[in-house]
């Protein structure tokens, strides 16, 4: 067990607290999975991998994580796209499940232990509906929907410390998604209506053949995996995007703590927006940037991760030409240094200056991811060790304690924590300006179009294990 508990804002104190698991060392941890009605934006990747983040530090710390995420395959949204895909809805979605696991591998997100889609949990969902009409805190309305009645539980709009004296008592809300200024009754199960039966949407209930609203399948889905798993009703952390905290999380809280009568999750963790600016990226993929736009122009995942940790999973991100090309530059620096403490003895033992850099880069960036995972902090660290340890390699005489250095570099930048080393071969910065200067004789005989010359310098570079790609931010190369 770790000596200092990590600590973590909690949006439903507004806090930053020590994490309380209900039963240390296992952590359950829900995040809300994406809705696969098309290609996953990479706003909800920067959700997903502050999630990863935080489910590899509580790894590291000594927590036994159980990691859930569900995935939306039905909803007004999927519904409406297989609709006018012309298409039944899982013909529509399961190639978009698909990609998202494509995506999630690229971007070196860590599979979670199971993924929930919402359409194999309906006998979880319609008990959970069953149950709040038994409980009295769901009725079924004139138009054949069964709608949850907010002013029955008392604690409704704790989360986004919502006036409760703007709830609008009597008044209902079929749509999944609506305002913070709209606190109405909400849809738990809709009636079914001839498009979700025209896609396949629809499914028997004793209560009347409809589809579960959006909100109650993650109440359904996470209840059943904990009470599987631990035999609980309460998680120890629910996290997800900011935008989620209204209306879906707080629905998620009064439908399973109006089912269950006991807390739902102990921790709530909510991560910021990013905005995409002024980008010369192409949308391949829709009218936003996804995952696989960045994937086919060949950024390295390594640099998304180090763009994204760098700013406080709090705080908003603007995604930008130049913020890709400097977090291309940072994981660079790192694949170059992980390359030269490599060749510089692996075999080096014994105490040194570099022992003490490394006891120093591990404890500070712990301090860092304890307090509220400050990842920004320990890309700082990281970064700080990289200078003065490049500072001791610098010297004649070569340090001892290289293999203590090269552990806890590849610990910190490695697969284990920030995983973010390179996906390329490092090169030497002689190579890369040989590089740099057969590409810009590519462009220039390409111009002049001696396609003859421009083909066999591409041949040239490949020769020696560099490939090259042109995309709209100019020629790219990999070393392989
Ligand atoms: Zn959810």
């Amino acid at each position: 067990m770790p000596n200092t508990p990590p600590s973590l804002f909690n949006t439903l104190t507004r806090r930053v607290e020590p994490l309380q698991p209900l039963a240390p060392p296992r952590v359950t941890l829900y995040t809300c999975g994406p809705t696969v009605w098309n290609y996953a934006h990479i706003g909800n990747f920067r959700t997903f991998l502050f999630e990863d983040l935080l489910r590899r530090w509580l790894e590291r710390s000594g927590y036994d994580v159980f990691h859930i995420m569900n995935l939306t395959d039905v909803d007004d949204r999927t519904i409406k796209a297989a609709r006018q895909a012309g298409k039944k809805l899982t013909a529509h979605t399961a190639p978009f499940t698909k990609a998202f696991f494509e995506d999630r591998d690229y971007l070196r997100i860590k599979p979670a232990h199971v993924y929930t889609p919402a359409t194999e949990y309906m006998p979880q969902m319609i008990a959970l509906v069953s149950k709040l009409l038994e409980r009295g805190v769901a009725y079924k309305g004139e138009d054949g929907s069964v709608y949850f009645a907010i002013a029955k539980f008392p604690t409704y709009g704790r989360l986004s410390q919502l006036d409760r004296r703007e709830i609008k008592v009597g008044a209902r809300v079929a749509s999944d998604e609506y305002a913070k200024g709209d606190p109405s009754d909400f849809a738990v199960w809709k009636k079914a209506d001839a498009e979700d039966e025209a896609v396949g949407a629809a499914w028997d209930a004793p209560f009347g053949r409809g589809r579960p609203g959006w909100h109650l399948e993650c109440s359904a889905m996470s209840l059943s995996e904990i009470a599987q798993c631990c035999g609980v009703q309460t998680l120890d952390i629910h996290a997800g995007g900011i935008d989620l905290i209204f209306p879906h999380h707080e629905n998620e809280i009064a439908q399973s703590e109006g089912a269950t009568g006991q807390q739902f999750s102990r921790h709530w963790v909510h991560g910021e927006f990013l905005n995409v600016r002024g980008t010369k990226m192409s949308k391949r993929h829709g009218n936003f940037l996804t995952a696989r736009d960045l994937r086919e122009q060949g950024i390295d995942a390594a640099a998304l991760r180090l763009l994204f940790f760098q700013t406080h999973y709090r705080q908003s991100v603007d995604f930008t030409d130049e913020a890709l090309e400097a977090a291309t530059e940072g994981v660079g620096r790192l694949g170059e240094f992980h390359a030269r403490l490599a060749e510089s003895g692996k075999r080096e033992t014994g105490d040194g200056p570099l022992g003490g850099l490394s006891v120093k880069l591990e404890q500070d960036v712990a301090t860092a991811l304890n307090d509220d995972l400050n990842a920004p902090r320990a890309v700082a660290v990281l970064f700080e060790f990289v200078r003065a340890a490049n500072r001791e390699l610098d010297k004649p005489e070569p340090p001892r304690s290289v293999a203590r250095a090269l552990e806890a570099f590849q610990q910190v930048a490695g697969k284990e924590l920030l995983d973010v080393l390179p996906t390329r071969r490092a090169v030497d910065p002689a190579t890369a300006s040989w590089i740099d200067e057969r590409i810009a004789a590519r462009a220039q005989a390409r111009k002049s179009k001696d396609f003859k010359a421009a083909d066999a310098i591409r041949a040239e570079l490949a020769a020696q294990g560099i490939d090259i790609e042109d995309t709209p931010l100019g020629t790219k190369w990999k070393a392989r």
